[in-house]
């Protein structure tokens, strides 16, 4: 089996998830040696190409962090002769059929494995698993397939997409990805809690007040409102990512690191939580603003966004599991588009000290001297903890000071990208940071009612300024459990 063949096909080749992120990510494993030996990259479309515009395409859209490395250029001309391109229709068995014969021949008899990446919008999902699974399927080794977000917009449109795919392939062919799973931070995130004795102890209700999950972007849709505008900001960031990456910081510590025991924990996570109701979300959306002679647009001034669309650019919500670890924590989260500043964190603030001895040194606020953790997912990726401590000297003056691993200056590799890890993890068969079918279901139930009542209702969003710090109402439903944003103090 050392000696199988692994076809990569690109379905979708021509689009824009595949040049920025598809190929370069590819590319990167194979400069690092982490491609099997005998590798081909297949790019499927309708666009005509020839193998040659084809790689010419892949070689200009190298945009990954090998960029400029010692024989890069060596390198990429090697993975370029393992790319070829097949024309086709998603839905014509014909051209799979063709596909298939290509691969076979590449392939000379050897044991073959098969991943197809589904880079194309969600329309064509089924047709496109059709064809692939009957007519390009691997005879002798394993057939997998990458499915991107979204994966439904609602409850019954997730379980349809799951039933039609289940219709084609095993549950365990499928690999859903959500590519905030594959950072470097989110992986660690586990790392930090169970093989350090210091968090784990902390980790629930006695010492944790609230835990915090921020994502902001600084730029709007620019034009390219016309997907967004059908799934808004709590689908396209809150449902998915954000839910993840709560699920794995609040689920009970798996009996092993395999996929099925961790995700097994993840959906117990996921189905003590209480479906979120109207009241317990802020909408908003972007109005335009003119800052220092530079006009911003209106999310509705996007030509791609219908006229007077309500959808969310932004919004933020309190969640809660009702568990004996989390019983009463509010989990906030908070997304946006055309914000102020562009990363994505997650803050865990501890309770106060009870009966602290150095209170009136502290100042007024003291609920800005609890102690916080802050693990800042992107951009500049760190983990940081906010602490009390002496401002040295000889009176007592106790300032917020930071314990701070600060990834550039501790470690002088480059964080590889998360379309990376998913790649190879997906060419490994290893299921960890994809999707199961009944994670998804539990985490579309907790949405699900009130995505409908927001589109039923026509909830009017609340408007913020682009490059605004977003609505209000974030804050006031944060203070309604005695919360405030970590992101917003000035020490953050
Ligand atoms: P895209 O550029 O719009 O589409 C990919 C390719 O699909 C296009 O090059 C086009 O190729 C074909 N296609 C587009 N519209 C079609 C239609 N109506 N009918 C048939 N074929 C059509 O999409 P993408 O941005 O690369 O994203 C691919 C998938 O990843 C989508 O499911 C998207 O939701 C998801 N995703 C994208 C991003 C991102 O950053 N772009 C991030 C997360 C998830 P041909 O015309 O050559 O056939």
């Amino acid at each position: 089996e050392n000696d199988a063949t692994v076809s990569i096909i690109v379905v979708g080749a021509s689009g824009d998830l595949a040049k920025k992120k598809i190929f370069p990510a590819l590319f990167a494993l194979f400069y690092e040696d982490c491609l099997p030996e005998h590798f081909t990259v297949y790019g499927y479309a309708r666009s005509k190409m020839t193998d040659a515009e084809f790689r010419n395409m892949v070689s200009e859209t190298l945009t990954c962090r090998i960029d400029k490395r010692v024989n890069c250029v060596e390198k990429m001309d090697q993975f370029l002769t393992r790319c070829f391109y097949h024309s086709g229709q998603y839905d014509s068995m014909q051209s799979f059929v063709e596909l298939d014969k290509k691969m076979k021949h590449h392939e000379d008899g050897r044991f073959s494995n098969r991943l197809f990446y589904l880079s194309i919008p969600p329309n064509i999902f089924i047709d496109a698993v059709r064809c692939a699974s009957m007519s390009a399927s691997s005879g002798n080794g394993w057939t997998r397939v990458i499915v991107e977000k979204p994966f439904g917009r609602d409850s019954e449109s997730s379980a349809a997409l799951t039933k039609s795919l289940k219709l084609y392939l095993e549950e365990d062919q499928i690999f859903r990805i959500d590519h905030y799973l594959g950072k470097e931070l989110v992986e660690n995130l586990s790392v930090l809690r169970f093989s350090n004795l210091i968090f784990e102890p902390l980790w629930s209700r006695q010492y944790i007040r609230n835990v915090q999950m921020i994502f902001s972007e600084d730029f709007g849709t620019e034009g390219h409102g016309g997907y967004f505008d059908n799934y808004g900001i709590i689908r396209d960031i809150m449902q998915n990512h954000l839910l993840q990456i709560l699920a794995l910081f609040a689920m009970e510590t798996p009996v092993s690191l395999d996929a099925e025991d961790i995700r097994n924990e993840k959906v117990k996570v996921l189905r003590s939580m209480r479906p979120l109701t109207l009241d317990d979300v802020v909408i908003g959306q972007y109005k335009s603003h003119t800052k220092g002679g530079m006009s911003f647009p209106a999310y509705t001034d996007d030509k791609t966004v219908p006229k007077g669309s309500l959808t969310p650019t932004f919004a933020a919500a309190a969640l809660f599991i009702d568990n004996s670890r989390w019983d009463g924590v509010p989990f906030l989260m908070k997304a946006g588009k055309a914000l102020h500043n562009k990363k994505a964190e997650i803050r865990v603030q501890f309770r106060h000290v009870p009966g602290n001895l150095y209170n009136r040194n502290l100042g007024t606020d003291l609920d800005r001297a609890t102690n916080e953790l802050v693990i800042r997912v992107q951009p500049d990726e760190a983990i940081y903890l906010k602490i009390n401590n002496k401002v040295p000297g000889l009176g007592m003056r106790l300032d917020r000071s930071k314990l701070n691993l600060h990834y550039a200056a501790r470690y002088s590799k480059e964080i590889p990208d998360a379309y990376e890890r998913l790649l190879l993890d997906a060419i490994g068969g290893e299921r960890r940071l994809f999707i199961r079918s009944d994670e998804l279901d539990a985490a579309w139930t907790l949405f699900t009612p009130l995505l409908k009542e927001l589109e039923e209702k026509k909830i009017t969003p609340e408007c913020y300024p682009y490059g605004s710090r977003g609505p209000v109402g974030a804050h006031y439903l944060a203070a309604r459990y005695n919360v405030r944003w970590g992101d917003l103090g000035a020490d953050q």
